[in-house]
C-alpha cells in the first residue's frame, strides 16, 4: 500500500544531525554565507540558516508537583528564588514583542504550569496578544478542575504527559500523582473543548516500552493523538544513557507490524517536532518525536523563554540571553526585540546530541521548559 511505512532497520549509533537549511530569503542583506551576514533588524525572526522562528515556548515556573525519573530528582530540588521568576506582566510583554516579530504560536509549559498561582489569568494575558495558537503542556494532575476556566480564558489546546497506563508503573515513573487524575483530566480537557488532545509519552527502554501497543490502542479507542518521545539527555540526575533510548524507527516498526501506518506529512515539511502517522484503517493517529535518533533541527522554528527570563534557542544549548535584565531596567520593546533576534541569530545548525564532544546542558528539562 503506498505511503505505508516500511519496517526500518535501527539507526546507527552515531546519527548525524539532519540539516535541511532553507535558502536565505531575499530580504536578508549580505552574501550567500550565513555566518558572515549581519543580523537583520527587521522582518521575521530568522537565524543564519534561514530558519524562521514562529513558535515560542514559555516556561512559567521551574516548580513541579511530580518528580518524573527522566526529568527531576526525587528530593533536594533547588528552585529559582521567586524574585527571579518573571511576573505575568513581564511574560505578556515578551509575548507581545515576539508576536510583533512574527511568532504565531505560544505554548505555556514548565516545570508544571498549573502549579503557578493565577495561571488562568496568565492565559488570559497571552491569549489577548493575538496568537493563532495558544497551547499548554501539563502533567494533567491538576487540570480537571481548571480545564473549563483555561478554555474560557483563551487556551486552545493541551498536551498531557502520561508515561504509563498502569497505575503502579505510573507511580514508579512519576514518583508522585495518580494516573486516575490524569485520565480524568483528559476527559475534562476534551469536555472543555481543548482539542485535539495530545498525550506525551516518554519512552524508556525496559521501563515502559512494552506499553507502546497499549498506548496505540488507547489512541485508537479515544481518538487522542499519542506522541512517543525519545528519552533525551535532559534529566536532572544525569542518568540518561543511549541504551535507554528506544529509537522512533524501532517504535514505528513495532506498531506497523500490528497496524499499518500512513505518514501524515511524508515530505517532512511540517516544522512540528512530531512525525505524525495515521493508522491505515482510519482509526486514530500517533506521533513520534525522535529528537535523539532523527533530529529535526533543520526545520526547528522554536525559541524558549525560561521561567527566570532567559531566551534559549535550543533545548541543548547553554547559550542564553536575558530578557529579565532588559525588562527590569526600564528597557524598551525594541531592546527586547533585539534580545530575541540575537538569540535566534546565534542558533547553531543542530543540537549536537550525537556529536562525539556533546556535553549535556547545565539546565535540565524542568529548568528550561519542555
Ligand atoms: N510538567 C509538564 C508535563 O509534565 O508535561 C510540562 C513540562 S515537561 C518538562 C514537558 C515535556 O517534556 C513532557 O512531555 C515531559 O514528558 C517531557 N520531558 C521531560 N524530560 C524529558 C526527557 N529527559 N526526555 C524527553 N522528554 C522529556
Amino acid at each position: 500500500m503506498p505511503g505505508v511505512i516500511p519496517v526500518v532497520s535501527p539507526p546507527p549509533s552515531v546519527v548525524p544531525v539532519a540539516l535541511r537549511a532553507k535558502p536565505l530569503t531575499a530580504w536578508q542583506p549580505g552574501g550567500a554565507d550565513g555566518a558572515s551576514q549581519p543580523m537583520p533588524t527587521e522582518g521575521p525572526l530568522v537565524d543564519r540558516y534561514g530558519r524562521v522562528h514562529t513558535d515560542l515556548r514559555v516556561s512559567v515556573t521551574d516548580r513541579c508537583n511530580l518528580r518524573c525519573v527522566y526529568c527531576m530528582p526525587e528530593e533536594g530540588v533547588a528552585f529559582r528564588p521567586r524574585a527571579e521568576i518573571l511576573s505575568f506582566e513581564e511574560i505578556a510583554r515578551v509575548a507581545r514583542v515576539a508576536r510583533r516579530l512574527g511568532v504565531i504560536s505560544l505554548r505555556l509549559t514548565g516545570g508544571e504550569p498549573l502549579v503557578r498561582k493565577g495561571i488562568v489569568e496568565l492565559v488570559r494575558h497571552v491569549a489577548a496578544v493575538g496568537f493563532d495558537d495558544v497551547a499548554l503542556t501539563t502533567n494533567g494532575t491538576a487540570l480537571a478542575p481548571l480545564a473549563q476556566s483555561l478554555a474560557q480564558a483563551g487556551l486552545q489546546r493541551v498536551n498531557i504527559s502520561c508515561d504509563s497506563l498502569r497505575p503502579d508503573r505510573f507511580a514508579q515513573i512519576r514518583r508522585r500523582g495518580k494516573l486516575r487524575a490524569v485520565l480524568e483530566a483528559m476527559d475534562a480537557a476534551e469536555a472543555a473543548g481543548l482539542a485535539p488532545l495530545k498525550v506525551n509519552v516518554v519512552v524508556m527502554a525496559g521501563v515502559n516500552d512494552d506499553e507502546v501497543i497499549d498506548f496505540c490502542t488507547f489512541a485508537r479507542d479515544h481518538d487522542r493523538v499519542v506522541r512517543f518521545i525519545e528519552y533525551m539527555p535532559l534529566d536532572a540526575e544525569g542518568h540518561w544513557n543511549r541504551d535507554q533510548v528506544v529509537a522512533g524507527d524501532e517504535l514505528l516498526a513495532r506498531i506497523a507490524a500490528r497496524w499499518p501506518l500512513v505518514a501524515c506529512d511524508p515530505a517532512g515539511s511540517d516544522p512540528a517536532p512530531a512525525e505524525r502517522y495515521r493508522f491505515a484503517d482510519g482509526r486514530g493517529e500517533i506521533g513520534v518525536v525522535a529528537s535523539v535518533t532523527r533530529p529535526f533541527c533543520g526545520t526547528c522554528n522554536r525559541l524558549r523563554l525560561t521561567a527566570d527570563g532567559a531566551i534559549r534557542n535550543c533545548l541543548f544549548s547553554d547559550a542564553e540571553l536575558s530578557v529579565r535584565t532588559v525588562l527590569r531596567s526600564q528597557g524598551t520593546d525594541d531592546e527586547l526585540a533585539v534580545v530575541l533576534r540575537r538569540a535566534v541569530w546565534g542558533k547553531l545548525p543542530g543540537h549536537g546530541i550525537n556529536d562525539p564532544g556533546f556535553l549535556r546542558p547545565v539546565r535540565s528539562m524542568s529548568m528550561i521548559g519542555g
